[in-house]
């Protein structure tokens, strides 16, 4: 057994075996490399499932997380602490909205938003108003009431009975949704592209219409952009692009670049009128050392025109991934915005492509049935991209 084999075999003797996971064991990263304890490179066009928005070793970054563990890790949220009142600052800066509340997951902020939909409704229109509608293929995490809205039956069967009042709608089909709202509805959930179920974009007339059914009927519309926003589509939130803003968004993923934290954040209707003192709390949430990774990330992206950046190498991906699709017959489609993208595969699994490219040193994950997924981190540059083509190239040709 090689050192690798041995790491694998006490992962198995220790960790819960809840994931069937690549037979690589990571050690560390260098720029959009990871290395494995063989040393082995990998070109990351994973991100740690679109977390690692500016790769590995940002020296900025690591500079201000070093600086915060120095001073204190944590307080509670007994005390006002000073990273979290930066770092919520500049989310409410990019984000244009009103207020936030620091969790450390993203399906803990998925579990917030709801609670803060729920809130709004009652208060406003008493206990019946607490049905949400949510899309069909979406993902939001695996917590109860996360995993009760995300529409996927393997995800959610095993853990019958979920949380009540919620329904199913069509993504992309505004008809299906209107069919399903009534004076009980509080709320409706979507991200606003569809990440795990297979990269599926919104529509901007489908964004539009939701809004617009909302609005009209005082139903918040929560989006979430835990996957797509921070920046992956070339908008710091993927709403911005569609001009299509939310009453309560969910974030996570990128917002820390790994230091684990998410936020459900609030716009003016959901701050005025729903959770109040005592209605929600979290020990860990809005920690100082998440919230100083959060602050530096937003120092980040600033500095180095990460969005410009996306909206450039995305257009490249794009045009790319293009070309692999015309070129072999077994690439079905591509979709997808900026730096967050899939190519839909025919004729033999996904798995199989991307078991391949990791064994020729390239990570792609998957997503929805067939899907490969591209959400490399922000930082990737022109060059990484030729290189990753290649590499898939190589590995569709001898598939
Ligand atoms: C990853 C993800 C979640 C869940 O986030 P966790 O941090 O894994 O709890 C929720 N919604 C979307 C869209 C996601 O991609």
């Amino acid at each position: 057994m090689d050192k690798k084999e041995r790491y694998m075999e006490r992962a198995e003797h220790t960790i819960l075996h809840t994931y069937n996971r690549f037979p690589v064991v990571i050690d560390r990263g260098e720029g959009v490399y990871l290395y494995d304890t063989e040393g082995r490179a990998y070109l990351d066009f994973g991100a740690g499932i679109a977390v690692s928005a500016l790769g590995y070793g940002d020296v900025e970054y690591e500079k201000a997380l070093a600086g915060q563990i120095g001073k204190v890790l944590h307080t509670s949220n007994l005390y006002y602490n000073v990273p979290a009142i930066e770092a919520g600052e500049k989310l409410l800066k990019a984000s244009g909205m009103e207020r936030v509340f620091f969790t450390n997951s993203g399906a803990e902020a998925v579990e917030g938003a709801l609670k803060a939909a729920r809130k709004y409704g009652r208060k406003k229109y008493g206990e019946e108003r607490c049905e949400i509608i949510a899309m069909e293929h979406s993902f939001h995490g695996r917590t109860i009431g996360a995993l009760s809205v995300t529409g996927n039956e393997k995800y959610q069967e095993p853990f019958r009975p979920l949380m009540g009042g919620v329904k199913f709608a069509k993504f992309n089909d505004l008809d299906s949704v209107q069919s399903l709202m009534n004076g009980r509805t509080c709320a409706v959930i979507a991200e606003t592209v569809q990440g795990e179920g297979g990269v599926y974009p919104a529509k901007k007339e489908f964004l539009e219409g939701l809004r617009r059914l909302c609005s009209e009927r005082d139903i918040l519309l929560i989006l979430d952009e835990i996957q797509c926003g921070m920046g992956r589509t070339g908008s710091m939130f993927a709403w911005q692009g569609y001009q299509v803003e939310p009453d309560i968004m969910t974030t996570a993923k990128a917002l820390g670049c790994g230091v684990p934290v998410g936020a459900f954040v609030l716009g003016r209707k959901a701050a005025s009128f729903s959770l109040e003192a005592g209605d929600h709390g979290t020990t860990y949430g809005g920690n100082p050392l998440a919230c100083a990774a959060v602050s530096a990330v937003f120092d980040r992206y600033e500095t180095l025109h990460l969005l410009e950046h996306v909206r450039r190498v995305g257009a490249y991906l794009e045009e790319r991934l293009n070309e692999l699709v015309e070129k072999n017959s077994c690439l079905k489609e591509r979709r997808g915005i900026g730096l967050m993208q899939g190519v839909e595969v025919q004729g033999l699994p996904a798995g199989e492509i991307i078991s391949r490219a990791l064994d020729s040193g390239l990570l792609l994950i998957a997503a929805g049935n067939n899907c490969i997924r591209f959400v490399p981190p922000l930082v990737i540059e022109r060059g990484h991209i030729d290189k990753m083509v290649k590499i898939l190239q190589n590995c569709l040709q001898e598939l």
